[in-house]
């Protein structure tokens, strides 16, 4: 045991904590209150390439190579097995994560870069090291000029970190080196090391260890995805939280504060206990949940339905007891992409997902590229060495890149009309402004239906329904006359309320003006809902605030009977719907509506 000195260069963020030393903040990353005994894990486990040229031939450090991917292929197959014995909600954040490394370790752009450095006379380790760092880079990279706390750069954070683990992998698999093993670990035990990669993460046994503190980490990395998701509560970025500690040591870890208490006092140890005891039970509410109906309780169905921007996350939207998705975004597919992808590696990828919904509807918008978001053959395709638009955000964006680029939207409206066979499917078209495009793109449509017909590839018995997002204010105060054109409406809120404010929705200097209780969104997304009843064309809603469980009993008011929303969000939302009354909801949004001030606003929402 150790008594911990008042000069040990720990970090504090508060007074308060500067003045007590058996006290660490960090990041909240997995909620949930343990106590235990500290299990110190010291060792590095990512070994670096030493010998960069290699004594041997190419295709020599080929073959180690592909015996290492062999290898580490064997070793995901293992921990694919392990994790099927873990709780439900672990396998579905876990599971797309393994299939994200078994994809970089088949054909990809990290082989084809691997394979050139050995060419090249380097080891097949120096080559892993040197690609791995490179593609990690170009990922960072596009976080500049982003703002960090947004879902592109946690994707992106993600994605690099994705490719650090798989390199490590590789490298630890060339040079013959295990991993730190986790098993022998007492149970009942408070894991604390430097840093966590997601593969260990993986390996941990939640009804083994009773919480995981590290010095490194943030709260959007796979390790903490993994962590949250095994249940496990977790502080990372606990600074210099190893230095004078030992093994043995109790500890009190607050996952919801993100603090790492040091020998704690009885008192304190009798609080810690409670807290345990109060997170244990909200935990299986919340499970409860997922199978009961999305119901009011004044009797009212309330469709919630999942955004999904990668196939992977077809599990989480499983689990999360979703009745279908509101929003596949195919961005995914043209991010980072050398090459256009054609119809047919559409089509598989849009069936897979229809094909995975069952009798549950599939909403697939068509591409909205922004001009902002790097894509080889998109830059290509609008001629390379082009001056960049000024304002991407108010350019070529949407449908208007796509009417211009008529080719593009026929491959994706003709590999969705042939996904359409599998199973319910809207189609949605972005960033509209005029009706015109709406004409023009439905023309598109029913051209590329009616060619599909002719030659006798099956599609749906009826054409989908092709419906807008109103995400500017141009579509929102003529959303009567756009719907003429429409079969439905999705309110677009993140991109409604960054073109109504006038202020970047990825900017931090104007975030707190880029407000969706701005009384001017709200007038705009009540004129749209209006605008949809009295032209009986459903609306749903599908921007952030759909998932955010205070905003809730606002947009039930406003007459939103669907809501599109981050998976993980819909148990949340879903349980705000079922202890509402309608009527209360209505009496809110009446409330709201003839406030002025979106302070004001937000305070009412918080005591609803
Ligand atoms: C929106 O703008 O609210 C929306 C759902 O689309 P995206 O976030 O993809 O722009
Ligand atoms: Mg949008």
């Amino acid at each position: 045991m150790i008594e911990r000195t008042r000069t040990n260069g720990r970090q504090h963020s508060t007074t308060e904590e500067a003045t007590d030393p058996h006290l660490t903040k960090g990041q909240p990353v997995g909620p949930g209150v343990a106590i235990g005994p500290a299990y110190i894990v010291r060792d590095d486990p990512s070994p670096e390439p030493e010998i960069r040229r290699s004594e041997h031939t190419p295709a020599q450090e080929a073959e180690r190579f592909t015996e290492a991917v062999n290898r580490s292929i064997g070793q995901l197959v293992t921990l694919r097995r392990r994790i099927e014995r873990l709780p439900e909600e672990s396998q579905v954040e876990i599971g797309p994560l393994l299939e994200v490394y078994r994809r970089m370790l088949g054909p990809s752009r990290l082989q084809r870069e691997v394979m050139r450095h050995i060419e090249d006379g380097l080891t097949a380790e120096a080559a892993v090291h040197i690609s791995t760092d490179a593609l990690r880079e170009q990922m960072l990279a596009m976080l500049d000029g982003q703002e960090s706390g947004t879902d592109e750069a946690a994707a992106l954070r993600r994605r690099a970190d994705e490719i650090r683990e798989i390199g490590r992998r590789l490298i630890r698999n060339l040079l013959r080196r295990a991993y730190v093993s986790l098993s022998k670990v007492p149970a009942g035990s408070i894991l604390v090391s430097r840093t966590l990669q997601p593969a260990d993460a993986a390996l941990i046994d939640p009804s083994r260890i009773a919480a995981v503190v590290t010095e490194d980490g943030g709260t959007t990395g796979h390790s903490a995805i993994m962590l949250r998701a095994l249940g496990i509560p977790s502080v990372m970025g606990a600074e210099d939280i190893l230095d004078g500690l030992e093994t043995g040591a109790t500890l009190v870890v607050d996952g919801n504060e993100g603090t790492v208490r040091i020998m704690p006092t009885p008192t304190e140890l009798r609080r810690a206990r409670r807290q345990v005891t109060a997170y244990a039970r909200k935990r299986q509410e919340l499970g409860r949940l997922r199978r009961l109906t999305s119901r009011m309780a004044s009797g009212e169905k309330i469709s919630l339905q999942a955004n999904m921007e990668l196939p992977a996350e077809l599990p989480l939207v499983a689990q999360s007891g979703a009745a279908g998705i509101g929003l596949l975004r195919t961005e995914f597919l043209f991010l980072n992409a050398e090459t256009l992808p054609d119809e047919d590696t559409q089509f598989d990828i849009y069936a897979s997902v229809v094909s995975a919904m069952g009798a549950d509807p599939t909403t697939i918008r068509v591409l909205d590229w922004g001009g902002e978001k790097p894509s080889e053959a998109l830059a290509r395709m609008n001629g390379n060495g082009e001056e960049p638009e000024e304002n991407p955000a108010l350019g070529l964006r949407g449908l208007r890149l796509l009417l211009e680029h008529p080719h593009l939207l026929e491959t994706q409206f003709s590999a969705i009309l042939r996904a359409a066979a599998k199973g319910p499917v809207r189609v949605l078209l972005p960033m509209v402004t005029v009706a015109s495009e709406v004409i023009a793109a439905r023309e598109i449509y029913e051209r590329v239906a009616r060619r599909l017909k002719r030659k006798g590839v099956e599609t749906g018995d009826t054409l989908p329904p092709l419906g807008i997002m109103i995400e500017t204010p141009a579509a929102a105060l003529t959303a009567g006359a756009l719907a003429q054109h429409a079969d439905f409406l999705a309110l677009g809120t993140n991109d409604l309320t960054m073109y109504t404010t006038a202020a970047d929705r990825s900017s931090a200097e104007v975030a707190a003006l880029c407000d969706p209780l701005h009384p001017a969104v709200l007038r705009m997304m009540a004129e749209t809902i209006t605008a949809g009843l009295v032209e009986r064309r459903p609306v749903s809603i599908c921007g952030e605030m759909a998932g955010d469980p205070k905003m809730t009993p606002l947009l039930i008011g406003m007459g939103c009977r669907a809501f599109s929303m981050t998976p993980s969000a819909v148990p949340r939302v879903k349980q705000v719907v079922r202890g509402m009354r309608h009527e209360d909801c209505r009496q809110l949004a009446r409330r709201v509506l003839a406030e002025t001030d979106a302070g004001v606003i937000r305070e009412m929402l918080e005591g609803a």
